[in-house]
């Protein structure tokens, strides 16, 4: 193929198979630095924006690196989130498609021990875990870390945060052997890099994002806020913008995972093909919502910020901030969920006159317009309606019906009733239009 710039890195033929085949054709500018810098050894801190391309900065390396055709666990990665956790699980296995002998295990919290001690006994070569999980573990020697060669750390500054440090800590005690190191995140304090530093050995720092928001957020996301001035309008604004809004796959992020649930059945009753997403769901309904979510069975997810991280959804075009993000880091991956990849998305916050110093902040901190988007008024919501209707008619105008079908039922009408074509016409679409489960009155 021409023009396949993936050649240039010295990768086995089995990965540039696959690249080809998934039609990557131009590495993005982090692969373009890590691939060579990890394949020649060293640590990295990989910062770059999201949705840039960093689980094959360090997926391809690591495939390219390991050894075949024995028993060693030699890789772990570790994610903040389960469903973090299969989606790189789901790389390894791609771009592993035509390595043969390679072993890989997912463990995270939440599925069942007997399928993961049956993974276990299979020797992999490649673990990618929770920390939570990965220390159970250890604990109960399911495990052992001796042969580590190869560490990753993704959504590394989350990983190092409360709730996570100490057992991440513990995990690398117990790895042994002298290993590569590689973190990679969209953000990263200062602080955070102070304490990471203590665990990598001269490490490359490729930071794409130079310190400041400025190169964290892809520009293809268009972003707004929008002013409301009391909590108690917030869902009617919101059942505003999901009318008029056009989406393929849009999450909302709210704060509670109780209010998850409350609103998504809220939704629901307006016709919308929604879910919750929270941290107090069980293990296999979390997946299946995920898996109906990245194929567009479900339409709108409603997530607390366990959403926020690293995943990858192609259809993800909206996000809406429907509670406050705590910070502004949490603010950057929630939409950083959209605009994936040079694809455009576009994120709406929703914030209370109280809350407008958050704003001021966060436009101060990551130098990015986030423009004011109104409410949207009755008048364009009566033009959006109106739409609806001629297009689903349009629709129509272009398909074949049943006409004698049809004709059939008008002559009935005819018959019982002493109605002309207009009027008959102007009750037909009373009816379209009060079908349209356009429900809320405004
Ligand atoms: P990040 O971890 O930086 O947020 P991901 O690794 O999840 O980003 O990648 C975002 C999306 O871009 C994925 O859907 C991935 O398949 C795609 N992608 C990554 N690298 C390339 C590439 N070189 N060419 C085309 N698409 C790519
Ligand atoms: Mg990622």
């Amino acid at each position: 193929m021409k023009n396949f710039y993936f050649n240039k890195f010295k990768l086995k033929n089995e990965l540039l198979k696959v690249i080809k085949e998934i039609g990557y054709i131009k590495p993005t500018k982090i692969q373009k630095i890590c691939i060579p810098l990890f394949l020649e050894g060293h640590d990295i801190l990989g910062i770059a924006k999201t949705g840039s391309g960093k689980t094959a900065s360090f997926v391809l390396p690591l495939l390219n690196k390991i050894l075949l055709n024995n028993n060693n666990l030699q890789v772990l990665v570790l994610a903040p989130v389960r469903e973090l956790v299969i989606q790189i699980t789901n790389s390894f296995i791609l771009f592993s498609k035509y390595i043969k002998n390679i072993k890989i295990l997912s463990l995270y919290g939440g599925q069942k021990y007997n399928i993961q001690f049956l993974g276990l006994k299979k020797k992999p070569n490649i673990i990618i875990a929770t920390p939570g999980r990965l220390l159970d573990h250890l604990k109960r020697k399911t495990l052992n870390l001796l042969k580590i060669k190869f560490l990753v750390l993704d959504e590394a500054d989350e990983m190092f945060k409360m709730g996570f440090i100490n057992d991440v800590k513990k995990i690398i005690l117990n790895i042994k052997f002298k290993h590569q190191t590689v973190l990679f995140s969209a953000t990263m304090s200062e602080k955070i890099k102070k304490i990471i530093y203590r665990f990598m050995k001269f490490p490359k720092e490729i930071n794409l994002s130079l310190d400041n928001y400025k190169n964290i957020l892809p520009e293809n996301i268009y972003q707004y806020y929008c002013l409301i001035y009391s909590y108690k309008f917030k869902l009617n604004i919101l059942m505003k913008f999901l009318e008029i809004e056009k989406f393929n796959a849009l999450i909302i992020f709210v704060r509670t995972k109780i209010f998850t649930v409350k609103l998504s059945n809220f939704i629901e009753k307006y016709g919308y093909i929604c879910s919750p997403l929270n941290g107090d769901m069980n293990q296999n309904l979390r997946e299946k919502i995920i898996n109906d979510f990245r194929n567009g069975k479900i339409s709108i997810l409603i997530a607390t910020d366990i959403a926020s991280r690293g995943l990858d959804i192609k259809l993800v075009d909206l996000i809406i901030n429907y509670d406050l993000p705590i910070d502004y880091n949490s603010y950057i991956h929630r939409i950083g969920r959209t605009g994936r990849f040079d694809k455009i998305g576009k994120a709406i916050l929703f914030i209370e006159k109280k809350e407008l110093k958050f704003l001021y902040n966060l436009k101060k901190n990551i130098k990015f317009k986030i423009k004011k988007i109104s409410i949207p008024n009755n008048n364009i919501l009566l033009k959006n309606r109106i739409d609806k209707v001629i297009n689903l008619i349009y629709k129509k105008f272009n398909k074949k019906i049943n006409k004698d079908f049809y004709k059939n039922i008008l002559n009935i009408i005819k018959k019982k009733l002493n109605i002309n074509k207009y009027n008959l016409n102007l009750i037909l679409l009373d009816i379209i239009y009060n079908n349209m489960l356009f429900k809320i009155k405004y």
